[in-house]
């Protein structure tokens, strides 16, 4: 895992990785991490809650 989450790399992503984190339910926060739930959900999280 090479900085996968920098730079033009972003911008392949849909909404160029940026949305709401279901976590912390901060808005227009960059979601970078893969994080899987109890019920084997994956989510995308931000950096905040990437250690949850
Ligand atoms: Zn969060």
């Amino acid at each position: 895992m090479a900085k996968n989450n920098r730079g033009k790399r972003l911008y392949k992503i849909p909404s160029r990785g940026r949305g709401t984190c279901p976590l912390c339910e901060k808005t227009r926060i960059k979601l970078l991490y893969p994080y899987r739930t109890e019920t084997n959900e994956l989510l995308k999280v931000c950096k905040n809650c990437r250690q949850k």
